[in-house]
């Protein structure tokens, strides 16, 4: 690991014009991460700024029909939370998912927001669920956050402060879990809404992508028949050690059709 300087946060306004000072400054969430990142010397940054210290970026509200998560709110919390398993069951069998306990009890939502790993679960969620990611400056569609291979929205110097998901009229989460690490080889989100069906899928490629065939099959006939001939392309997806792409295309076809089955058993 090299040498950082160690700053910790009392507010998000000192958190951001910390990160203005500085000359290369990370902001420092669970640490799940950017700690690993450090200490195998992926990343130097010259300052870290922590933001455990700042109370507004804590909890969990229901304001009218949106869940508000706060950033800095860890996995677990969000997991145990009786508001977000009454509003969104599904995001909070989601987040339950995540890991294992120390990741969940260490990790937060803007952490892993803002890395926008692949196989990370909760793009699934931001998008599947239509939320919105407000930051200190701006609020950003789910649609517009991700922008590709941990690869986000975000400008230099911007702090995600919370994530607000539009409460669905029903919605599920299921994921092809990997076995050592849990995160999804596939994970797919299912949400009816009035406006529509939204089905985003996480894991599979590079980002978080939404299969719009499924939609609109799904906006027609919400049964687990009207989607089950729509395949996805393995041409976009990503082909590893643990399984190739065509495997992951085949995941997403049989895991839509599955979540849809559980929503309408
Ligand atoms: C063993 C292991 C297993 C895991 N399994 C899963 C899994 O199954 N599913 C899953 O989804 N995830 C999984 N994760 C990821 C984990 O859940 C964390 O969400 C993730 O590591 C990042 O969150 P963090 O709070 O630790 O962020 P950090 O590591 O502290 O930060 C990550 C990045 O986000 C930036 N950042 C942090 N907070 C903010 C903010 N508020 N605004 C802007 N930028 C910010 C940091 O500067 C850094 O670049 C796993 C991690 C580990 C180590």
């Amino acid at each position: 690991m090299h040498n950082f300087n160690y700053h910790r946060a009392s507010d998000v306004a000192g958190a951001a014009a910390l990160l203005k000072d500085v000359d290369d400054g990370k902001l420092l969430a669970g640490g799940m991460t950017l700690l690993p990142t450090l200490k195998n010397r992926l990343a130097a940054p010259s300052d870290l700024i922590d933001l455990a210290g700042v109370s507004d970026l804590k909890g969990i509200s229901i304001e009218g029909d949106e869940v508000v998560i706060r950033a800095m709110t860890p996995h677990a919390v969000v997991a145990a939370s009786h508001e977000v398993a009454t509003a969104i069951p599904a995001l909070a069998a989601l987040a339950g998912g995540i890991g294992d306990p120390a990741v969940r009890h260490r990790g937060t939502i803007g952490g892993s927001v803002a890395n926008a790993d692949p196989a990370a679960d909760y793009p699934a969620a931001i998008v599947g669920l239509n939320a919105t990611v407000v930051t200190n400056q701006r609020s950003i569609a789910a649609d517009d956050f991700f922008l590709g291979l941990f690869e986000t929205a975000l400008r230099p110097g911007e702090i995600i402060t919370s994530v607000r998901f539009k409460n669905p009229s029903r919605a599920h989460y299921l994921k092809f879990r990997h076995p050592a690490s849990g995160y999804a080889v596939v994970g797919i989100m299912v949400a009816q809404y009035a406006s529509g069906v939204r089905v985003a899928v996480t894991g599979a490629g590079p980002s978080v992508f939404r299969v719009s065939a499924m939609e609109a099959a799904l906006d027609k006939s919400f049964t687990p028949k009207s989607i089950a001939d729509i395949a996805v392309s393995a041409d976009q997806l990503m082909g590893d050690i643990h399984c190739s792409a065509e495997y992951r295309a085949h995941i997403v076809k049989v895991y839509a059709r599955r979540a849809v089955e559980a929503l309408t058993a």
